[in-house]
């Protein structure tokens, strides 16, 4: 599907990312954004690279990152905010609202900018597919490129395919960590998925299939019966 033949309403749309980690969010939001030219907007990323620089959020940020915690939700709203307000164009949030205060703080700022929510994307999978998911993750810290020893493995062991930087595993993918961080997820995002329900275009997708297939049921949600 080229960006060419694309409706407007895809390359233009606003979608939030919904689901656990290692549901998928950040894969499905990498392939939005070659295929459909949609902006990949990920807390994560952004905060990672603050890590990395040793800004002032960045230190802060990163005791919560280590410990599968999440950061608050002032240093995140603020962060979100100033971004969102630079945005033009389509663009996916992967890994933001991730509590109820952040989606209320979202809703705030969207309807200050005139930005329509078009969809919001809850990926499911089963959390024995998480675990598989989680502890074989690599990712390469120069372009965020994401392998897995298995399923995804890099044609050199160890070594971004894309940039030949030696691939890390993440320190929150530590076994200890996924578990923390499921527990988070279930106690303070899952609810998002109510909360959305309520108010906006919930859609509920298999997190067990490839982008390739999740796309077009999107693109259906979307654009679909014109
Ligand atoms: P991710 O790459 O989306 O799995 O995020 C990695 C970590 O960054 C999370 O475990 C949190 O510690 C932090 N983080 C990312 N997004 C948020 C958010 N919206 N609210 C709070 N913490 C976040």
């Amino acid at each position: 599907m080229g960006q060419g033949h694309l409706d407007q309403r895809c390359v233009t749309a606003h979608i939030i990312l919904l689901g656990a980690p290692g549901s998928g969010k950040g894969t499905l939001a990498i392939y939005l954004k070659e295929y459909w030219g949609l902006q990949h907007i990920s807390t994560g990323d952004m905060l990672r690279s603050e890590v990395q620089e040793a800004t002032a959020l960045g230190l802060e940020a990163q005791a919560y990152m280590e410990r599968g915690e999440l950061v608050p939700d002032s240093l995140i709203i603020q962060m979100m905010e100033g971004r969102l307000k630079a945005l033009q164009g389509g663009y996916i949030l992967d890994g933001f609202p991730r509590t109820v205060a952040q989606a209320e703080a979202l809703g705030q700022v969207l309807q200050r900018i005139e930005h329509h929510l078009d969809a919001v994307v809850n990926l499911a999978v089963e959390e024995t597919e998480l675990l598989r998911r989680l502890t074989g993750r690599r990712i390469c810290p120069a372009c965020n490129a994401v392998f897995h020893v298995d399923t995804m493995a890099p044609k050199v062991e160890g070594i971004c395919d894309l940039c030949g930087t030696p691939l890390m595993q993440r320190k929150d993918d530590t076994r200890d960590a996924i578990t923390h961080r499921l527990e988070v997820y279930t106690a303070q995002t899952q609810p998002l998925i109510e909360y959305y329900a309520q108010r906006d275009t919930l859609v509920e997708i298999d997190g067990k299939l490839d982008p390739d297939l999740i796309a077009p049921i999107l693109y259906d949600e979307l654009c679909g019966g014109q």
